[in-house]
């Protein structure tokens, strides 16, 4: 007997029989509706080919649309959903993008960045053709070259400094990367350490709570199963991953979910959580071992994971020495760790009731494994020691033992699939200190936002530097640093952006190279977005279009506008002419397998990548008559496995046993070196042993089971790394006071949130995307009316000035009580600007500026706001907004976390009202101040030359994007003045 749901199914098809058979009985076409019964929500794959629609322009006459539907992924955030592209089969042009039902992780959604993608395609403004300076740089010269001129100069400014030895002058910087590892293939088949990425101005903070317990940098949370979901952003509308997981925690929600939300501003998410809690910025994580501290004193936890998955017993032997080292005597200590953190302390740190934390408590110890948490950006990426933020988050999921359960939150390599590409270069062997300095041995990742001052102060120079999906003067804090340094051709001797848009950034390049938007490329993607793991393949739409009605392409280029290329043809294409006859050794890492001396083609590297890396991909595609690429082509995304599950539970087969040697403490080696040791980092591979024994797994109760890939195999409460690399103070989740905290703040200062995203806004790219510029421009300063009051800021609308150690800017006042008291906010999406005379860039979204440099530093004044303008676009005439907001990170000093190395994005500011002769959208900031905060927060680092406990730069096991060669790890003879 079917469902109820199969009966009405069965009685929608019986009615859509019926009505097919009236309509063409009356000799009329008849249209089904976008699946096999009218209103099901997507096209059926099977349908893709020839999908018909009815054009709604020509209504009431029924004029059908004849569409091949091409997946592609949306490169509109990390989050990688699934696209439609619907190919109009007579124009052979993309008409609209929606979302792909067979995408595993998005499931046929999207947010209101997905569809815009199209206005990135038709974008009047985009760059179409290869451009090189002409005149000075920055003096908005411009000529149009041919892509073999400016590929032939940049291979040979390359081979120059590879053939000198200069390795540490070429760098790629990265901001959104959208793919998984080719851009470090790339690098590493040049041997240069050249990745630098946006990391450190965006989630390392977050990243290094997690990795610190778990190996592993990221959470995956099981939002779909949960009961209670706590999260530590919006992620309703903007956090990580934001629609695959909005739509499990709205299904969460739909099945009784409590959801949590700690953002000091009222976000659309805070708008539907079940307790909103507004916290004095930088207290969440006292806010967090309140919790954890009731867990303990009620034994509210659950005892048999934490005694077999905690490092407990290192933790013992090592830091109290006359204990027994027994789960009983650990048990003592921790009722005694956090006994300091009671309700009323948090409270006092954070501004909220003791009592509601009370209840809050009481909500997540009722969870038991069905928490799902996540903190990202937020908190952990604003305040000196966020990372605690995340790692204390941790503390509640590992004591609740809600780790890899139904429900609760898994590491994310466990929901995450590499595959292998074709050719793995060695690890380089060099070390690039711009980007690992030694001051930071422990960041996260790249110490990106430095670079100006590292270049200013002659730590070295750049000969070569690309960016790429990046506009540092614009997304970094201190973009005035950086454009002086990028105007400065001793210090970076040819800037190269790779770009579809004009930035604040390409504005300086020498050469601007065009690139495709999300469906003018290729890309593999794979994200934690539920319990399993898939593969989403990125492609250039037309190409595949054509090639499934005949007409097979060998160049992006033929098919995308202009001349805008794709980057894996353009880095392939120059390393060859980097090292033509291959006496480099670059050139094989680029050469075909199967036509050796020719070109590896995209085909060829994702269709080796299908068929050899990806399990069970192979087999599918075989039952459908298509070759693994074929079908990804067709499909867009595959689903390798679902329900992974436990995996630190696994048991190591007796057949990886063989000569294998346990340590005191239980980590389990092998005597073989690693299999397989890519540079593209593998993500969640256990760490080697000082030996470079690789880690087999972890001794628990007498089994080797998989374990983490920690130092320890275990969940590390306690680390050994920040112990033995100079910071054992914080080597348990602990609550750092951030340098925004009520204490630190000088009378009249308030802080300033900085970091919060608009759901409708890319970043640096949402500018040249008309319907979102239309739904979201402008970004006033968030202030609570009591705070207005005090400021002297009668209404919303005022102008305000907000100061910052090194400037002011000058911005509208939004009077809310969205926000708490002694607390502004202002998000970080808008301000975008063109300098008079220069490229329109993106007409919607730029205001037209004018720069110059006094005694008191620098001053931008808004000469034109953004307006309609003629374009081959009509809507560009149709601009009704003139407010496009304020470029507030240019007034904002570098802040560098000493451990995780992120930039801690609040402020401590003076708000207050405009003065007179100010304007929308000014900006002041002295320079001089901004390399004074520089060194200041450089003074609270410890170095490697001061704590390495072995000589190295850096732990081996922490994560690099791109890992040099173990001799590359050794600290310099002179970096070692170690006491
Ligand atoms: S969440 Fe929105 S912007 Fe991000 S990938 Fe999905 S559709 Fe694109």
């Amino acid at each position: 007997m079917g469902s109820a749901e199969d009966d009405s199914l069965d009685e929608l098809a019986h009615r859509v029989s019926a009505a097919r058979a009236a309509t063409e009985a009356r000799g009329e076409t008849f249209y089904q509706g976008a699946s096999r019964v009218h209103l099901a929500a997507f096209p059926p794959r099977e349908r893709w080919d020839d999908w018909v629609e009815l054009s709604s322009r020509a209504w009431p006459t029924r004029e059908e649309r004849h569409y091949t539907l091409v997946p592609t992924t949306c490169f509109n955030c990390e989050s990688a959903c699934g696209l439609l592209a619907y190919v109009d089969r007579d124009t052979g042009q993309v008409r609209k993008f929606e979302g792909n039902p067979e995408h595993p992780g998005s499931r046929g959604r999207n947010c209101a960045k997905g569809p815009a993608t199209i206005n990135q395609v038709t974008d009047p403004d985009r760059i179409l053709y290869p451009m090189k300076r002409a005149g000075p740089r920055g003096g908005g010269g411009w000529e149009r070259v041919s892509w073999d001129e400016a590929l032939d100069a940049l291979a040979a400014r390359i081979r120059a400094a590879l053939a000198e030895g200069r390795q540490n002058e070429i760098m790629v910087h990265i901001g959104r990367p959208g793919e998984d590892g080719f851009t470090e293939r790339v690098l590493a088949s040049w041997g240069v350490d050249g990745h630098n990425s946006h990391t450190n101005v965006c989630s390392s903070g977050g990243r290094t709570g997690f990795q610190f317990w778990m190996g592993i940098d990221r959470p995956s949370p099981d939002h779909a199963h949960a009961t209670v979901i706590y999260l530590i952003s919006a992620h309703l509308e903007s956090g990580h991953y934001f629609n695959p997981h909005a739509q499990r925690i709205t299904e969460a929600r739909a099945n009784g979910a409590k959801v949590i939300v700690l953002d000091t501003r009222l976000s659309n998410t805070a708008t539907h959580a079940d307790y909103w809690l507004s916290p004095q910025p930088g207290s969440e994580a006292a806010i967090n071992l309140a919790i954890a501290n009731h867990l303990i004193q009620a034994r509210g936890y659950d005892r048999e994971f934490v005694r077999r998955w905690w490092n407990w017993a290192e933790y013992l032997t090592e830091c109290h020495p006359g204990r027994p080292v027994t789960f009983e005597a650990f048990e003592e200590i921790l009722a005694g760790l956090y006994a300091d953190f009671t309700f009323e302390f948090a409270a006092a740190e954070s501004g909220l009731d003791a009592g509601v934390l009370a209840e809050v408590a009481e909500v997540v110890a009722g969870a038991g494994h069905r928490f799902s948490c996540h903190s990202w950006r937020s908190a952990a990426a604003g305040n000196l020691g966020g990372w605690q933020v995340s790692r204390t988050l941790f503390l509640i999921a590992a004591l609740l033992g809600a780790v890899a359960t139904e429900g609760g939150t898994f590491p994310n390599a466990w929901n995450k699939f590499v595959p292998r590409p074709v050719h793995v270069p060695p690890h380089p062997g060099v070390w690039q200190e711009l980007s690992w300095p030694p001051e930071y041995p422990l960041a996260q990742n790249e110490m990106s936002f430095l670079l100006p001052h590292f270049l200013a102060e002659g730590r070295g120079r750049l000969d070569t530097y690309f960016i790429r999906v990046y506009n540092p003067v614009w997304t970094n804090p201190d973009g005035l640093s950086w454009m002086e340094v990028l105007r400065d051709e001793d210090k970076v001797g040819c800037f190269v952006a790779l770009t579809p848009t004009w930035s604040e950034s390409a504005w300086f390049a020498d050469y601007v190279l065009p690139m495709g938007h999300g469906p003018e490329r290729h890309d593999t993607h794979s994200y934690e977005q539920y319990d399993g793991q898939w593969v989403g393949f990125r492609q250039p739409v037309l190409r595949a279009a054509r090639s499934r009605l005949g007409a097979p392409v060998s160049d992006t280029r033929e098919v995308n506008p202009g001349e805008v290329w794709e980057e894996n043809e353009f880095w392939t294409e120059l390393s060859w002419r980097i090292d033509p006859d291959g006496s480099l050794g670059i050139r094989r890492y680029h050469e075909s397998r199967e036509r050796p001396g020719e070109k590896l083609t995209v085909d060829e590297y994702y269709g080796w990548m299908f068929s050899h890396s990806v399990p069970g991909l192979p087999e599918r595609a075989a039952a459908e008559g298509l070759s693994p690429l074929e079908w990804m082509r067709r499909y867009g995304a595959f689903e390798i496995s679902r329900g992974q599950g436990a995996v630190h539970e696994q048991e190591v087969p007796q057949a990886e046993l063989a000569g294998v040697s346990v340590s005191p403490l239980g980590r389990v080696y092998s005597a073989a070196p690693p299999a397989a040791d890519p540079n593209i980092v593998p993500a969640g591979a256990p760490p080697p042993d000082e030996a470079g024994r690789r880690a087999a797994g972890v001794m628990v109760d007498g089994v080797v089971r998989r374990g983490f890939p920690t130092p320890s195999g275990r969940l590390e409460f306690w680390s050994s790394t920040l112990a033995a690399w100079g910071w054992p103070e914080h080597a348990l989740p602990g609550y750092i006071r951030s340098h925004v905290h009520p204490s630190a703040l000088a009378p009249g200062q308030v802080v300033l949130l900085s970091t919060f995203r608009l759901p409708t806004q890319i970043h640096t790219r949402s500018a040249n995307a008309k319907w979102l510029d239309e739904l979201a421009h402008t970004n006033p300063v968030w202030i609570h009316p009591a705070d207005a009051a005090r400021f002297g800021v009668g209404r919303t609308g005022d102008l305000v000035r907000v100061e910052t150690e090194i400037g002011h800017f000058v911005a509208k006042a939004w009077i809310t009580e969205g926000i708490r008291p002694g607390v502004v906010a202002c998000s970080h999406h808008m301000g975008r600007w063109r300098l008079d005379g220069g490229p329109r860039g993106a007409g919607g979204m730029m205001a037209t500026v004018g720069l110059s440099r006094g005694d008191d530093g620098w001053q931008m004044e808004r000469r034109a706001p953004a307006g309609p303008y003629e374009s081959a676009d009509p809507d560009s005439q149709r601009i009704w907004w003139t407010d496009t907001g304020v470029h507030q990170n240019l007034t904002f000093g570098v802040h560098p976390d000493p451990i995780s190395g992120m930039h801690c994005w609040h402020q401590a500011v003076r708000v207050r009202p405009a003065a007179p002769g100010d304007r929308h959208g000014d900006i002041a900031v002295d320079t001089t101040k901004a390399r004074q905060v520089y060194r200041d927060w450089l003074a609270l680092a410890r170095p490697a030359g001061q704590v390495s406990p072995d000589g190295t730069r850096r732990p081996r096991w922490l994560m690099r994007p791109l890992k040099p060669s173990a001799a590359a790890f050794a600290l310099p003879g002179a970096d070692r003045d170690r006491p």
